[in-house]
């Protein structure tokens, strides 16, 4: 027998400067995260983002081509809502994305460009849960991203990347995986929620494209909807849950 889900959530770790969230597309980090970025930030800690992607397969109706950059702007702009400056691309293809050396070595050189205590993620298992199958390049992404903080750490992992400068960085002291249906800890939402959802609404275009609803209903429900969830296990204060990996 499974343990009922009731347990609580724990406070995530705190005593970190630098944080680094790897996903696959854009968007991503918008769908939960955002409002733990925001809290983040406004307690003066620094966050990056690198994306795998650029998204540019995500909307049925826009070629590739045109859809790149708009879903680059759009990911730039919603980062800056929540205080986040640095966004870069590692133009991995979007939807086949693959898992192995190529892409562990791109993450694990930026992790070592950043030099994060506290890395981020998404979803690197099957399903989000149940029968809810999660997409190839988010396992791809989330399961690189696990690997690569440890690559990053190890001079003899890609040695390639020491002689272009980068120097091993094995202070990577946690990584935290988002949208995982087994999270471990959580962070306050209440302070960000708002920006959270202004975040996401950046994301316009995919999200007219995804979806009839008001944009804004839809968002607001959304995240609103799953930080107050979370909550039920963080003393019922809206939240964002991780499961973390400790290293
Ligand atoms: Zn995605």
């Amino acid at each position: 027998m499974t343990e009922p889900k009731t347990t609580q959530l724990q406070p995530m770790p705190d005593d970190w400067r630098r944080a680094l969230a790897v996903v696959a597309h854009p968007d991503d980090l918008e769908y939960g995260c955002s409002a733990a970025v925001a809290a983040w930030t406004d307690a003066g800690r620094e966050v990056a983002y690198v994306l795998a992607s650029r998204g540019e397969a995500g909307i049925d109706t826009l070629e590739p081509a045109e859809c790149g950059p708009l879903r680059e702007r759009e990911q730039r702009a919603s980062a800056a809502v929540v205080g986040v400056s640095v966004v870069e691309f590692l133009d991995h293809r979007d939807g086949i994305i693959e898992y192995g050396t190529a892409l562990r070595r791109d993450i694990a050189a930026a992790i070592r460009r950043h030099r994060p205590e506290l890395v981020i993620t998404l979803n690197h298992r099957d399903t989000w849960g149940g029968v809810a199958w999660n997409t190839p390049d988010h396992v791809a992404v989330g399961r690189a991203t696990l690997d690569a903080a440890g690559d990053a750490g190890n001079r003899w992992i890609f040695p390639e990347l020491t002689e272009q400068g980068l120097d091993p960085w094995n202070g990577v002291r946690w990584v935290a995986v988002a949208g995982s249906s087994t999270p471990t800890h959580a962070v306050d939402a209440t302070g960000g929620l708002e920006r959270a959802v202004r975040s996401l609404l950046e994301h316009r275009t995919y999200i007219e494209a995804l979806t009839s609803e008001d944009p804004e209903s839809y968002v607001r429900d959304f995240l609103t909807g799953n930080a107050a969830a979370t909550g039920e296990r963080f003393g019922g204060k809206p939240a964002v849950a991780f499961e973390v990996f400790a290293r």
